[in-house]
C-alpha cells in the first residue's frame, strides 16, 4: 500500500494525512503522461535537428578524414607540377642553348588535356572534384613523357658532340718542341719552285726529317700512300664532313683503313713529292672544300700567337 501524503491543516495547526480521489489519480496520470510524451517529442526534434542520425555521424567523420587526404594529395601534385617546372625550365634555358638545340615548342610542352574519365556512380560534386584531379595527373603524366623524350634526345645529342669534339681536327700534328717554323699562308702565293702565284690550300710546318706527325683528331685512314706532288700523304676521315691531309711523309706509321685517334703517331717528316725540304704540309678540307688549318690550332697555341697567325702574311 503506497504511504499516505500529509497536508498542513490551518485550522487544527497539524499536519493530516491526504488522499486523493480515483479521479484526481486518473487526471494525474494523464497529466504525467502528457508531460512525458512533449519531453520525447521535444527530446527527439532536437537530437534529430543535432545528430540526425548516427550513421550520418559517421559519415560526416570519414568526410572529414577523406577531405584531409584529398588535401594531402592535391598538395603532392602541386609540388611534382613545381618540380617537373624546374627539370623543363633547366631542358630550355639552359641544356639546349648549350647544346644548340633548339627549345621545345609550348604546345608540345602541355600534351593533351586530360580528365575525359566518366563517373556514373558518383554525385556531380565528387564527379567534378575526380574528374578534376583526373585531368591535373593527366597533364602531369603527358608532360613527363614529353620531358622524358626530351631527355633521350638531348643525351643522343651529347653523345654526338662528344664524338664530334674527338673526331674534329683540334691539335697540332707536330709538337711545339720539334717545330723550326710554321708558315701560315692559306690561299694564294708565289710558289716556291714555280715562282708563279698559285693557291696553297693548306699550312707548312718546318720540322727536321723524320719527326713525328700526329693524328690532329680521331678518325679512318682513308689514303695512306705516294700520291704525286703530296709525295708520301694521309688522308684521315673524321666524319661531320671534316677531312684531314699530311703529305710529303717520310714514312707511313698507319695503313689505310686503319681507326686512329687523336694524338696518335701516324707517319714522319719528309720531303717526298713538290717539296724543296722537310717539312710537313697540312690541310683541312670541311665538306669537300679546303679550311685554313690556322683556324684549328687553338688548343696548341697561346693567345698572343693565335692572333699574330691569323695577320695576313
Ligand atoms: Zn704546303
Amino acid at each position: 500500500m503506497a504511504k499516505p501524503k500529509y497536508i498542513y491543516n490551518a485550522e487544527t495547526c497539524a499536519y493530516e494525512p491526504f488522499f486523493l480521489t480515483g479521479k484526481q489519480r486518473l487526471n494525474k496520470s494523464i497529466r504525467f503522461v502528457g508531460i512525458a510524451f512533449g519531453c520525447s517529442i521535444i527530446a527527439a526534434l532536437w537530437f534529430n535537428f543535432n545528430f540526425k542520425n548516427w550513421d550520418e555521424i559517421k559519415k560526416k567523420k570519414k568526410n572529414q578524414a577523406l577531405k584531409a587526404e584529398w588535401e594531402i594529395l592535391e598538395d603532392k601534385i602541386h609540388n611534382t607540377d613545381s618540380q617537373l617546372s624546374i627539370i623543363e625550365s633547366n631542358d630550355d634555358d639552359s641544356y639546349r642553348i648549350l647544346l644548340d638545340m633548339p627549345r621545345l615548342d609550348e604546345a608540345v610542352r602541355k600534351g593533351g588535356t586530360g580528365g575525359s574519365e566518366k563517373f556514373p556512380l558518383l554525385s556531380n560534386e565528387r564527379v567534378t572534384l575526380i574528374e578534376k584531379v583526373y585531368g591535373q595527373l593527366s597533364k602531369l603524366k603527358n608532360r613527363l613523357t614529353v620531358e622524358r623524350q626530351s631527355i633521350a634526345e638531348i643525351n643522343k645529342e651529347v653523345n654526338v658532340k662528344e664524338e664530334m669534339m674527338v673526331t674534329r681536327p683540334a691539335m697540332q700534328p707536330i709538337d711545339n718542341r720539334n717545330l723550326t717554323t710554321l708558315h701560315t699562308i692559306f690561299g694564294l702565293r708565289l710558289h716556291p719552285i714555280h715562282h708563279e702565284w698559285k693557291n696553297h690550300n693548306g699550312l707548312d710546318l718546318v720540322a727536321p726529317y723524320g719527326t713525328p706527325v700526329y693524328a690532329s683528331g680521331n678518325g679512318n685512314v682513308s689514303v695512306a700512300k705516294m700520291m704525286g706532288t703530296y709525295g708520301n700523304v694521309i688522308f684521315l676521315n673524321h666524319g661531320f664532313g671534316f677531312e684531314t691531309r699530311y703529305a710529303h711523309l717520310s714514312k707511313f706509321n698507319v695503313s689505310e683503313g686503319q681507326r686512329v685517334k687523336r694524338g696518335e703517331l701516324i707517319g714522319f717528316v719528309g720531303s717526298t713529292g713538290l717539296s724543296e725540304a722537310p717539312h710537313l704540309h697540312y690541310e683541312i678540307r670541311y665538306k669537300d672544300k679546303f679550311v685554313n688549318p690556322v683556324t684549328f690550332l687553338y688548343t696548341d697555341t697561346k693567345q698572343s700567337e693565335y692572333n699574330k697567325l691569323l695577320q695576313p702574311n
